[in-house]
């Protein structure tokens, strides 16, 4: 095969495309993969997680130059913040905090949001799993998932106060729930070292070796402006790099993990367009407020030494507070942090552990209205056409959060009140991260999904998508994990894919050798 001949070709190289990059390269015998990235390499190796960076002067280069050369965080014009690593989704989508999605993000580097996440790995629960893939089957492959995000609740064992802050929590909301449901630590994906030092997951632990091994070739800073289809196949895609050129890359199969917005907008560009495309956007309704435990659980007494903070690190552990249908549909991520986020005046030298972060993730009113759409006559800094949202809460979205606050408020008063003026904050849409829908799988092709459970775009041989965006199900919990589990179940129907392929050609032609 010539340099730009692969079997497969992955767009994007963050977690999903990552995780199906690998399993291609472990378990496709010899598939060939080009994995094309838009953004630059911006850690060594190629992928890592910016806090598993060596300084603080690492980790704020390799996020500035994810945020696809904007060099600021900073609120602008009336706008919000975007995290660091991440950049705001183009001007169209600002809103007044009731429309739009204000906070709506994206990260462009090889690695994606993925060398920038939290790592929270939380299995979906009733009601937020895809009702169509056998039950069974989706807790094998999310088990795969964990695998290869190195996934574990002990990284923070031990940490102060971290009993404490779950057994009160597990008194308000463990009742009637199964045990694999109840308050936990967070499953993050982390390695730890023999000597204790945390490894966060990012796509270099997801590509393990799959590159130096020569089944996955890199190509940063090579952006892909359209998929090749002819007589209804995808036959690779065309790719402008630094250099400015376009060339064309070939494929017998393309997977596109290019974000909840860019996956459809490439799609859309290429002249795949169905009805559902862009369409169920929805975003985790997210609901924030800051506790301080009380003295019932600070260690009193000058016996007990004070533990040290982490430092940089600013959280000592994560909690979780898995997502119930019935008695609690939010999902938790209780962070017990070092240090106040917020200034407070009088507050010296806080216990580690003792300054508690309730957020809680809430099920979007998900709705075909709510899209992402793209404008042709107005092309954005990568000459492709303008990302636009339409975006609204509804009436159940508002009751959603006016419940998610009380549960924030009572989880607080219950572990020592609010922080000073601090009450629970509704934050703006967008805020979450965690973007899906928009090129959702179906059941069936009835226009109301873009993919099947594969994410094989209906009507199109060789061309399937992965990420946030194929989730169909209202969800409340981190998605990222079960977006990677999909990913690994696509690969290896990929590879089945591939494999007949080749056989019914090898067939039509038996002396070919
Ligand atoms: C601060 C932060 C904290 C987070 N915490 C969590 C968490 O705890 N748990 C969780 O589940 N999720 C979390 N997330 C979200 C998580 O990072 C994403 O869900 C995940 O990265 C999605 O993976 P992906 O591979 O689908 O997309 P991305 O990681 O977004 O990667 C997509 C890549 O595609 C590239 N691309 C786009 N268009 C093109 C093109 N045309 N050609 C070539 N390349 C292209 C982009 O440059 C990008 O690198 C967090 C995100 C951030 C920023």
């Amino acid at each position: 095969m010539s340099a730009s001949e692969f079997d497969v070709v992955v767009v994007g190289s963050g977690p999903v495309g990552s995780a199906f990059a690998a399993t291609i390269a472990a378990e496709g015998g010899g598939f060939s993969v080009a994995l094309i990235e838009a953004g630059p390499i911006v850690s060594s190796p190629p992928g890592r997680h910016v806090k598993s960076m060596a300084s603080a002067a690492d980790v704020a280069r390799a996020q500035e130059r994810s945020q696809g050369g904007h060099s600021t965080v900073e609120p602008t014009s009336g706008r919000v913040a975007a995290r660091a690593g991440t950049y705001l989704v183009g001007d169209g989508v600002v809103g007044d905090g009731e429309t739009g999605m204000p906070a709506a993000a994206m990260s462009t580097n090889v690695g994606g949001m993925g060398s920038h996440w939290t790592c929270a790995c939380p299995s979906p629960g009733e009601g937020e799993r895809i009702p169509w893939i056998p039950r069974e089957e989706f807790e094998q492959v999310f088990h795969d998932a964990e695998h290869l995000l190195h996934v574990t609740q002990n990284a923070f064992e031990g940490w102060p106060l971290g009993d404490e802050v779950r057994a009160v929590l597990s008194t308000l909301v463990d009742e009637g729930r199964e045990p694999d449901r109840r308050v936990q630590p967070m499953p993050l994906g982390i390695s730890i070292s023999p000597e204790g030092d945390r490894y966060w997951t990012g796509p270099d632990v997801i590509l393990d070796d799959a590159i130096e091994s020569g089944f996955v070739t890199l190509f940063p800073e090579t952006l892909v402006v359209r998929i090749e289809i002819t007589d209804g196949a995808a036959r690779g895609v065309t790719v402008r790099d630094a250099v400015g050129g376009e060339r064309r890359i070939g494929a017998r199969m393309v997977f596109v993990a290019a974000d909840s917005f860019r996956t459809p907008r490439l799609l859309h560009v290429s002249g795949i367009r169905p009805p559902a495309l862009g369409r169920y956007l929805n975003d985790h309704i997210q609901v924030m407020a800051l506790a301080r435990l009380d003295d019932r659980f600070i260690p009193q007494g000058e016996a007990t030494a004070k533990p040290h903070a982490r430092g940089l690190e600013l959280f000592s552990g994560v909690n979780w507070i898995p997502y119930d249908r019935d008695t609690f549909p939010f999902h938790g991520q209780i962070m017990q942090m070092d240090a106040s986020p917020i200034p407070l005046s009088g507050v010296d030298e806080p216990w580690p552990g003792s300054f508690v972060g309730i957020g809680l993730f809430g099920c979007k009113d998900i709705r075909a209205e709510d899209r992402v759409w793209f404008d042709d006559d107005e092309l954005d800094e990568s000459g492709l056409p303008r990302i636009c949202i339409d975006y609204r809460l509804t009436e159940a979205d508002h009751a959603t959060i006016r419940g998610m606050k009380e549960a924030a408020g009572r989880l607080a008063e219950a572990l020592g009140g609010l922080v000073g003026d601090d009450r629970p904050t509704h934050l703006p849409n967008g805020n979450s991260l965690h973007y899906m829908g928009t090129v959702r799988m179906g059941e069936h092709d009835d226009g109301n999904s873009v993919c099947d459970s594969f994410g094989r775009v209906w009507g199109i041989l060789g061309l399937a998508v992965g990420g946030n965006g194929v989730i169909p199900t209202p969800t409340a919990c981190n998605p990222t994990a079960t977006s990677v589990a999909l990913a690994i179940r696509a690969a290896r129907r990929a590879i089945d894919d591939l494999t007949s392929y080749q056989a019914t050609q090898t067939e039509e032609t038996p002396h070919a050798s």
